[in-house]
């Protein structure tokens, strides 16, 4: 099947200058030679702390950011940066949802105008059929549609974040970006909304690039997780399998701050916390981009970076010590 989104080998550096000249001094090496494909229908998580370049590569995707290097494929097509034709295209097919909905909203306009927007700015029905389709779009996020003539803060914030879904849902995308689309809401909402949107993709057929600091949210969420750690992808793979058996040390200290459902099991489970900041893109390690933080690390790391290998069936990972090894049990190095 051809993938819906195909990223190849992506690479987006941001230059340094200095002097009067502004030569350029050093890249930040924000994304670093990222891959990976999302199928029609299929939700893929982008995990990783804050800075590691998640972000920065979803605005690749979306055309905002133009790459150093690298393919980025929609629909069997290239996507080619700066070309007013891609834009137009993709801003169809490829919606975002960001994290605060307040920002993502304009106080001024109604409900119904800011979801009526992507229609009116693509040309798509006349004012009568904008209207009817926001109404509609009201009651698929589980609003009503007189609500369409209040102001963003007659809401809640999950209420808000229900009404940045409809507008994105206008014009029948088949992407969504979602960055961070729960974590400034209140914890009891956040399943709300999750729930919301695994409805909706099952409904439309969507396929989803979900950005997200903490793996609990993905759990029940995505169909894969990819690990970023500074610009690269260190693990990838089905999400019960990550789950139950990651490879890489990162994945695995994330995993350990996830509560289990069993309180038995939570109780005796040890919690791996790093130390030290993730370094700066600007100055990565010069092997193992993971090195300064690692418990496992050994020369090497200090001098090679791992590539991303296959440990499984369906999974990759990027770590000396442990991607020759098949992703098993007895993952100490
Ligand atoms: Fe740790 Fe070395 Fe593996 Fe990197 S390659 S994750 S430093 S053991």
């Amino acid at each position: 099947m051809t993938p819906l989104l195909s990223v190849r080998d992506l690479k987006v550096h941001f230059p340094i200058r200095k002097g009067f000249f502004r030569g350029e001094i050093r890249n930040v090496k924000a994304v670093d030679g990222v891959t990976f494909d999302i199928a029609p229908g299929e939700s893929l998580a982008l995990v990783g702390e804050s800075g590691c370049g998640k972000s920065t590569l979803g605005a690749a995707v979306l055309g905002m950011q133009v790459p150093t290097s690298g393919t980025i494929s929609f629909a069997g097509e290239a996507v080619r940066h700066g070309e007013s034709a891609t834009r137009t295209r993709l801003s169809r097919d490829i919606q975002t949802v960001f994290q605060d909905p307040v920002a993502a909203l304009n106080p001024k306009m109604s409900v119904g105008d800011s979801i009526a927007e992507p229609l009116a700015i693509h040309g798509v029905g006349d004012a009568k059929s904008r209207a009817e389709r926001v109404a509609e779009l009201l009651r698929l996020v589980g609003l009503h549609p007189q609500h369409a003539e209040r102001r963003p803060n007659a809401f809640s914030g999950g209420q808000r974040q229900r009404i940045v879904i409809a507008r994105a849902l206008a014009l029948q995308p088949k992407l969504l970006i979602l960055d961070e689309p729960v974590s400034a809401l209140d914890v009891s909402i956040r399943s709300q909304i999750l729930n919301l949107l695994l409805d909706l993709q099952k409904r439309f057929g969507l396929s989803y690039l979900f950005i997200s600091h903490d793996l609990s949210v993905v759990r029940h969420f995505a169909d894969r997780v990819a690990v970023m750690y500074l610009g690269k992808l260190v693990e990838t793979g089905p999400t019960d399998t990550v789950f139950a058996r990651p490879v890489h040390p990162y994945t695995e200290a994330l995993l350990s701050a996830v509560p289990l459902p069993d309180p038995v099991l939570q109780r005796t489970r040890k919690r791996i916390v790093l130390t030290g900041d993730l370094p700066s893109p600007a100055n990565p390690p010069k092997g193992c981009a993971f090195v300064t933080r690692c418990p496992l690390a050994v020369d090497i790391c200090r001098l090679d970076p791992p590539p991303l290998v296959q440990v499984g069936k369906a999974q990759q990972a990027a770590c000396h010590l442990r991607a020759a090894a098949p992703a098993q049990e007895g993952l100490s190095a």
